[in-house]
């Protein structure tokens, strides 16, 4: 038996980091355990952005719908692969019935609320500490190819107006102004200034470094197997390297979270949603503000120190395979919307696998059974925005018995 903590934290992604943070300002001892090396899931190569006016649903009224329109035209960014996996197709299909107004309006608070609560906490850590990883606060352009989609989103931003989330809209001219690698072929843009960037992987090894710096006991290569459980409490999880014993434990395993299902009892419905990601050294000409392509649903993140098009979602278990038609869909894309050439030399090409909630809301919950577990995952498309809202707020749930956010809507009672 390895010495005790008093809190270790199992998954070192992104979402484990911040928890560690908040831990660590309560004077707690903290042990990260990771399988891998710390960063080395989905926190890696995402696109970067900290997108806070993300707050509506993937699952929102007609997305059913326009994807197969767009699977149809082989032009979505959503590829399911044929499968008789039943745990996929039954999530498939929650995620088609959560398509709906009512489920959009009530995740959309929600998400708003833990947006908003990462967003000052981001402003907050900034501040404090500096850690190294491009961090600007540019904004994000939406650039559209379609006359139809930019007008359509003229209701969207209606929604996030209702929310302090909205943005501007750009005719060409002004979005050529703002950005001069706009193409002339799109055919408008919408400017959010609420959103920020980063480069991920830099904050990951930054915060790692601050957070060992200030006691954080760091296990990589050091994979969970299963929980020693004793009258409805965890006393040690037992890893590769041995058993670690700890006062609380949290779950942070991102896609793998599923796998303590069974030993657990629990019912954490996370699929894993492969991304693609290029990163370049940036070009000579390349956007200076993060860019969205709507209709491709990829982004081009610039940042000082590179350049990176990422987007894609498939559905083909853990593969973490590349497929190379993926990737350079990619490339396509950004040519389509973009006059830059794609930087070079390529830097690094990467998949990463997030993790997927049908009702696309993370989990941020004390488990019913065992009352020093603590889960923190199903965080999609957002896991880097959410990261230091979901970090304070297990934080709180520990050492001060309930969070300063209505976490209800993000409890595993609602599956
Ligand atoms: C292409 C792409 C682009 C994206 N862009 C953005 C973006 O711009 N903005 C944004 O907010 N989000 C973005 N995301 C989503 C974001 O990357 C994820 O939501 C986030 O990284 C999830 O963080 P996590 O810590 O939960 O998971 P992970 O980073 O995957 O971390 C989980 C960790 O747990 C470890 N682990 C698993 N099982 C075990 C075990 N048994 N024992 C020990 N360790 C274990 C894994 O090795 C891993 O390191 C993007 C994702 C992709 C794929």
């Amino acid at each position: 038996m390895k010495s005790n903590n008093d809190v270790i934290i199992i998954g070192g992604g992104i979402i484990g980091l911040a928890c560690a943070h908040y831990l660590i300002q309560k004077n707690a001892g903290v042990r990260i355990i990771e399988q891998d090396v710390i960063g080395s899931g989905a926190s890696h190569g995402n696109c970067g952005l900290l997108h806070f006016s993300g707050i509506i649903p993937l699952c929102s009224p007609g997305v059913v719908r326009h994807e197969l329109y767009r699977a149809m035209r082989g032009r979505s960014p959503l590829y399911i692969k044929p499968t008789l996996d039943m745990t996929l197709i039954q999530w498939l299909m929650k995620f088609a019935i959560h398509c709906n107004l009512t489920h959009m309006t009530a995740a959309s608070k929600a998400k708003n609320e833990l947006l908003r609560y990462s967003l000052d906490l981001f402003d907050t850590l900034f501040s404090e500490h500096s850690l190294d990883c491009d961090f600007e606060k540019k904004g994000l352009l939406l650039l559209f190819k379609d006359k139809k989609y930019l007008e359509k989103y003229t209701a969207t931003d209606a929604f996030l107006k209702k929310y302090d989330f909205g943005a501007s809209r750009l005719d060409l001219a002004d979005a050529r102004k703002l950005e001069p690698s706009i193409s002339k072929d799109i055919a408008g843009a919408w400017y959010n200034q609420h959103d920020w960037h980063l480069r991920p992987e830099m904050l990951v090894d930054s915060w790692k470094k601050h957070l060992i710096k200030n006691g954080v006991i760091i296990e990589e290569k050091c994979k969970m197997l299963d929980f020693e459980i004793k009258q409805g409490k965890i006393r040690c999880v037992n890893t590769v390297k041995g058993q670690y014993r700890a006062d609380a434990f949290i779950l942070t395993t991102g896609a793998w979270a599923p796998r303590v299902n069974k030993q657990l009892k629990l019912n954490i419905p996370v699929q894993p949603g492969k991304g693609y990601s290029i990163t370049m050294e940036r070009p000579d000409q390349s956007p200076g503000i993060p860019c969205l392509l709507y209709e491709r649903n990829m982004v081009a993140t610039p940042w000082k120190t590179g350049y990176r098009l990422g987007g894609t979602m498939e559905f083909s278990g853990f593969d973490d395979r590349l497929n190379e038609k993926r990737l350079s869909k990619l490339v396509m894309g950004a040519r389509e919307y973009l006059n830059t050439t794609t930087g070079s030399p390529i830097l690094e090409q990467w998949s990463g696998l997030r993790p997927m909630t049908h009702d696309d809301l993370p989990i941020i919950d004390r488990s019913p059974f065992q009352d020093n577990l603590f889960v923190a995952t199903g965080h999609g498309m957002l896991g880097l925005t959410m990261a230091t809202g979901t970090g304070k707020a297990v934080c709180d749930m520990i050492y001060e018995g309930k969070a300063q956010i209505e976490l209800a809507p993000f409890s595993m009672d609602r599956f």
